[in-house]
């Protein structure tokens, strides 16, 4: 049997209604910004209960993007985590910022007891990551953000459609940055992204920066860039808006199954504590695996996908290495040794959990 780990093949074989929308926009020829980037803004601000939106070009620009927005530079330090995708540190660089990586907790989310350790005159921002789409305890970051007057830009890219105490997720701080992704809880066929945030000016400058700082065809206010999302991929984000909260669904129902079955392997096995006034996104869902390396074989052995994010944390990248003392981040180390990835996406069925729960009990059973 086989258990993938990529849906899009079944996510986008039923493509009429999108294919109807992408040809009223080729006879209109409004190939950049335009209504259908306008209209997905509005309905993505609504979705969250922000007050603004500006769509991106991808998650990445959305991040480089939030914190121009907050004057963020050179001199400046921004705490964030070592366990998560590059472009999270990767934008702090972007901007000529100093990242300064904090460790993780038993949740993979950013450790809020080291944060505070880490606060210099140099912090500017503190980046949480809503890594994995489960979310660290965003009250405590907000009241350290209070107290030393520093920002929070939220890196809720795999955090689309989760709640955080009724919350969306990136809603929380300052500004909140998201992704588009293809394997990114809401998905365009491409790239995508945006920003999320309640502040009028921090939301007019993004607006003007996307667009190369124009006010208007034939006036610049500021030098900016091109960061705006492409009408084509607008309408696929406007079309899987509709379907968001049911994807959710079902990846929590796959989680909290997988959850169930699997807890009899602790200590083997760990799985992470669910937080009850959370919603995850499960855009990863992962596990704390003995013999990693080993089960992962076998799961692709037996045609099941399992991955690792990622086997090598950030500080211990060469890309960081290069331009950052060595720090040593225990927990964030042990963990890349253990995480696993298990496929968990919306179009999975019983029969083809039920046969990834077999071959993991009988991985740790005859080993
Ligand atoms: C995907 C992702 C990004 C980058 O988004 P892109 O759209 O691929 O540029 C940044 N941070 C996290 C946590 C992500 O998962």
């Amino acid at each position: 049997m086989k258990v993938p780990y990529n849906y899009l093949p079944f996510e986008f074989k039923e493509n009429h209604s999108i294919f109807d929308e992408w040809k009223k926009l080729i006879r209109s020829t409004d190939f950049t910004l335009g209504k259908y980037v306008k209209k997905f803004e509005d309905k993505f601000a609504a979705y969250t209960k922000s007050k603004y939106c500006v769509s991106t070009n991808n998650g990445t620009d959305a991040l480089i993007l939030s914190l121009k927005a907050l004057n963020v530079g050179k001199g400046d330090e921004v705490i964030s985590v070592s366990n998560s995708f590059y472009a999270t540190t990767g934008a702090i660089v972007a901007v000529g910022a100093t990242p300064v990586l904090v460790d993780c907790d038993e949740r993979y989310q950013i450790n809020i007891d080291e944060v505070e350790k880490k606060i210099t005159k140099k912090t500017k921002v503190i980046l949480p990551v809503h890594w994995a789409g489960a979310s660290p305890d965003m009250s405590r970051i907000i009241k350290i953000a209070r107290k030393y007057n520093i920002y929070i830009v939220e890196d809720a890219c795999m955090g689309i459609g989760g709640r955080v105490n009724g919350s969306h997720p990136g809603t929380l701080g300052n500004i909140g940055a998201f992704s588009m992704h293809p394997l990114k809880s809401l998905n365009v066929m491409g790239d995508g992204g945006m920003i999320v945030t309640n502040n009028y000016k921090i939301y007019q400058w993004i607006l003007k920066y996307r667009n190369h700082g124009m006010v208007d065809r034939d006036n610049i206010d500021i030098w900016g860039v091109n960061y705006r999302l492409q009408p084509l991929q607008a309408i696929v984000a406007i079309n899987r808006l509709k379907v968001l909260n049911s994807v959710i669904k079902i990846r929590n129902l796959n989680a909290k199954y997988l959850d169930k079955k699997l807890l009899s392997l602790y200590p083997n096995l760990k799985i992470p504590k669910r937080i009850n006034d959370h919603v995850e996104t499960f855009s990863l869902y992962m596990v704390l695996a003995e013999d990693r390396d080993k089960l992962l074989k076998e799961l692709i052995r037996k045609g099941i996908e399992a991955k690792v994010h990622y086997p090598t944390p950030l500080h211990k990248q060469k890309a960081y290495l290069r331009r950052f003392k060595k720090i040593k981040l225990p927990v964030s180390e042990s963990q890349s040794k253990k995480l696993i990835t298990l496929p968990v996406h919306q179009f999975l069925k019983k029969n083809q959990l039920d046969y990834m729960i077999k071959i993991i009990k009988d991985f740790y059973l005859t080993n």
